[in-house]
């Protein structure tokens, strides 16, 4: 087969030295295969704490947060965060940048609290993220979403509040710095940008563990009963675990976060500037707010899009569809993604012009 440029939103690509390892593990894991060995056994113990281990490593993690690997998903995450969260004011405020935190402001509300929204870039299709509003301290806490995958937008500073932040972090964790100190819960699906899909890594401060006012979370869904088990308190993803482990070693021996980000800023660079001086496109997103994982894009005539959309698919990129709700294109560039396949598409996309011209 060819190869293939992957820019789709999710499950990711990785490294093809981590398939090659996962596949070795999969024939030979100390004489079984990784896919049956015990979660129990002191081999799975030892991957589980490399795993933990390096994701506090790689974001330089402080002291006083444990790092936990638990199913269900962001999606679940939604409703972890807040029954973990709920306070003494059973209130909590949530920036809503898109579909994902629309989301997790209904779970927020299936967690039994009073939800504000108090701020929304509803009005423009989520193409920006909002600034300049106000968050009261009486909040039990404020939800964002990092990286909004489906509109192509990032928080490139978050805000200052005066309440514990929490934060969907599932589409550009690992992808840059971000100062763990500053949110009480990080949690994110693995499957955007760490491992594959079946896991979802939390980042939980401590002292929040054990202090939820919620009447009845559900065992798995308290993080303390998990914290308490070193993240093995029923049988753990162990193949997701092992390859999101896999992978924050390759991260670590190749620069860490800060060698990753610049990486993804030169491949964002490049595929804004062609999307900012090539006359058939343009972003939908304002520019200062774009995200360097999801770009996404429109032609200006979209009776080119059948003729476009052949052209991509001849030079073997696949996933570029956008989302139903934004339309035209969307180019995923998770940190995988090598700017050779990014310099692909942005080859098709001068191509285009001149024919079309
Ligand atoms: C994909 C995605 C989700 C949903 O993740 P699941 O693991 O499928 O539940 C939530 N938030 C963001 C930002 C996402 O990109």
């Amino acid at each position: 087969m060819s190869k293939k440029h992957n820019f789709g939103a999710g499950p990711c690509i990785l490294p093809q030295e981590v398939f090659q390892q996962a596949s070795a593990a999969v024939l030979d894991f100390n004489g079984l295969s990784i896919l049956e060995i015990s979660h129990r056994s002191s081999e799975f113990i030892d991957v589980m704490e490399e795993a933990r281990d390096l994701v506090k490593k790689a974001l330089n993690v402080p002291d006083g947060y444990t790092v936990l690997f638990l199913q269900g998903g962001a999606s679940l995450g939604f409703l972890i965060s807040a029954m973990n969260m709920s306070g003494k004011n059973k209130k909590a405020a949530y920036v809503n940048t898109g579909e994902w935190a629309r989301k997790a402001v209904k779970e927020g509300k299936n967690a039994g609290l009073a939800v504000d929204v108090i701020a929304s870039s509803e009005d423009k299709n989520y193409s920006y993220i909002p600034k300049g509003y106000s968050i009261a301290s009486d909040y039990d806490y404020l939800h964002l979403t990092s990286n909004n995958t489906i509109f192509g937008t990032q928080f490139k500073s978050f805000p200052n509040s005066p309440v514990p932040v929490v934060c969907d972090m599932s589409s550009d964790i690992f992808s840059r710095r971000v100062n763990v100190a500053d949110f009480d819960i990080i949690y994110a699906g693995a499957q955007k940008n760490l491992g594959p899909a079946g896991t979802t890594v939390y980042i939980v401060k401590e002292n929040i563990l054990g202090n939820s006012t919620h009447p009845a979370i559900p065992t798995y869904l308290d993080l303390k009963v998990h914290h308490e088990k070193d993240s093995m308190f029923n049988t753990p993803p162990v193949f997701p675990v092992y390859v999101s482990m896999l992978n924050l070693r390759h991260l670590i021996a190749n620069g860490g976060v800060p060698a990753m980000e610049k990486r993804n800023q030169a491949k964002a660079d490049l595929i804004y500037n062609e999307i900012d001086s090539n006359p058939l496109f343009k972003g939908t997103a304002v520019k200062e707010d774009r995200s360097n994982m999801n770009v996404t894009f429109v032609l200006e005539d979209e009776a080119l899009a059948g003729d476009f959309t052949k052209m991509w698919t001849d030079a073997g990129v696949i996933g570029l569809k956008g989302h139903r709700s934004v339309g035209g294109f969307r180019a995923s560039m998770y940190n995988a993604m090598d700017l050779d396949s990014v310099q692909v598409l942005v080859d098709v996309m001068k191509e285009f012009a001149l024919k079309k011209a």
